[in-house]
């Protein structure tokens, strides 16, 4: 049997009339002959009853007392109930279907609460419920360690769930819904205007979700890619073809959509800036500095280095221990709070000139101060004060034309042309070649450490 996992986010299961809409996912591809497999995450946001922030407030939310492994336990229950609350409704309109926790649809995992990674999966009850011909409802987020312990996998951690089902499953597609209609040229929150982006590989993917992008994690991404299985991130309660996600060969055959030489605009705000600099050329100070914060853990980002001295950012939360760090150690360093890092990804500028150049004319035009850059084949790096943050991202949207649709993107959104017949297809393309990505996991199959992918356009988790 053909296996088709489909991940519903909170706010896609937060009220009855968004569940029909779940419903009706569900059964169509159930019609089709597919067998679903369904992860949910907890119902609604922050507020709502059963919400996993909501059972954090519970329990006296980031200040709370409570020990990291009772942690989990109260706020895994929240997918429980969700997965529940689902397979109600399937029964309802007569989907038979059976909901299993993490641990019961064997999601085997590390014993580190709050933060587990899924260490090997064992979905024999899954299968024992498919072959029955049910729709299997899996409580997201979460999984159980060797020893017994329920755990919980961070942020976004029902994705992961759906992608590594789809792994251990070889399902012919993973499915992402949510509130959004897909991975869009930047975030709708901030830019109104932004579209759903129609094609992106794995690599592409990971990276524009670590720069801020966080509708989908790229944990998930990167175990989907290990086989090669495509996903795709669409809205719930749209009809739009939303993104499809495969592998770089799929996507650079010809005649598919590839002429963007920017795909997208991500942010990350809460950044501090930290410049240290000698009234002499020394060369052993960027040394000294970097070894310093690796020795406290304080991981770093947007390196500059010059003869005199270095400039980089830390987490906000980060920065105060890294100026007493570096007083302590003799450093006069400057430090810059309420700063956000403003990236522009496209893996189609590598060696493409002037991509700098109009990002700095757009920010510049706008009044908006560059505090910082950096790049890399496929991103862009600024720096900018938070409070200015989001024009930087609605101005450079604009400047690279990401608010107009191409022909080619067109076709596929409505199916028509030789663009969308293939769009369409792309999927089936995708599974039928199932091109080996040439990529090895030094932890096991399912807590991957990937770093490149055929594009190389995938970066590891920090620096
Ligand atoms: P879910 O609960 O379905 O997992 P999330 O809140 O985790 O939903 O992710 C969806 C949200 O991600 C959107 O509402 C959107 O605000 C945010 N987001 C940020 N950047 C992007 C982007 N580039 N494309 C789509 N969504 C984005
Ligand atoms: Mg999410």
């Amino acid at each position: 049997m053909e296996i088709i996992v489909q991940k519903f986010g909170g706010t896609s299961v937060a009220d009855a009339a968004r569940r029909a809409r779940v419903v009706e996912h569900i059964r169509r591809e159930w019609h089709a002959g597919y067998g679903v497999v369904v992860v949910v995450s907890a119902m609604g946001r922050r507020g709502d009853p059963y919400a996993t922030d909501t059972l954090l407030d519970l329990i006296g939310g980031e200040k709370t007392h409570l020990p990291p492994r009772e942690r989990d336990l109260i706020i895994s229950t929240g997918e429980i109930i969700s997965a529940c609350v689902l397979a109600e409704a399937l029964w309802r309109s007569g989907i038979p279907s059976t909901v299993l926790t993490g641990a019961q649809a064997g999601i085997i995992t590390t014993d580190r609460f709050n933060r587990a990674e899924i260490s090997a999966l064992r979905p024999v009850r899954v299968q024992e419920a498919l072959s029955r011909g049910h729709v299997v409802v899996v409580a997201g987020f979460q999984g159980v360690s060797e020893s017994g312990e329920t755990t919980t996998l961070g942020r976004g951690g029902s994705d992961t769930t759906a992608a590594a089902l789809g792994v251990a499953l070889d399902a012919r597609l993973i499915d992402i819904y949510t509130d959004v209609d897909g991975v869009m040229t930047a975030d709708p929150r901030i830019a109104p205007e932004a579209r759903p982006i129609r094609e992106m590989t794995y690599g592409e993917v990971a990276n524009y979700a670590y720069l801020g992008a966080k509708v989908i994690h790229p944990r998930a991404v990167e175990l989907a890619m290990q086989k090669n299985i495509p996903i795709r991130v669409r809205g719930t309660l749209s009809d739009d073809a939303g993104t499809l996600i495969t592998s770089a060969s799929e996507l650079h055959r010809p005649g598919r959509v590839r002429e963007r030489v920017v795909t997208g605009i991500a942010q990350t705000p809460n950044v501090t800036q930290i410049k240290v600099e000698s009234a002499t050329v020394d060369p052993h100070l960027s040394r000294d500095v970097f070894r310093l914060m690796a020795e406290n853990d304080i991981s770093v980002d947007l390196i500059n280095v010059f003869p005199r001295g270095v400039a980089y950012t830390v987490k906000a939360e980060d920065g105060p221990r890294a100026k007493a760090l570096l007083e302590a150690h003799g450093f006069q360093p400057e430090i810059t709070p309420g700063c956000a890092k403003v990236s522009v990804v496209g893996a189609g500028m590598a060696g493409r000139p002037g991509v700098m150049a109009t990002i700095v004319e757009a920010l510049v035009g706008a009044g908006i101060r560059i505090l910082q850059s950096a790049d890399s084949h496929t991103t862009i790096w600024v720096l900018v004060r938070e409070a200015e943050m989001a024009e930087a991202v609605r101005v450079l949207h604009r400047q690279f034309r990401l608010d107009a649709e191409t022909d080619a993107e067109s076709a596929i959104r409505t199916g028509t042309g030789s663009e969308g017949t293939r769009g369409a297809k792309a999927v089936r393309q995708a599974d039928e070649e199932r091109v080996p990505v040439a990529v090895r996991d030094p932890k096991g199959a399912y807590g991957p450490e990937v770093t490149r992918e055929r594009d190389g356009a995938c970066r590891s988790e920090g620096k």
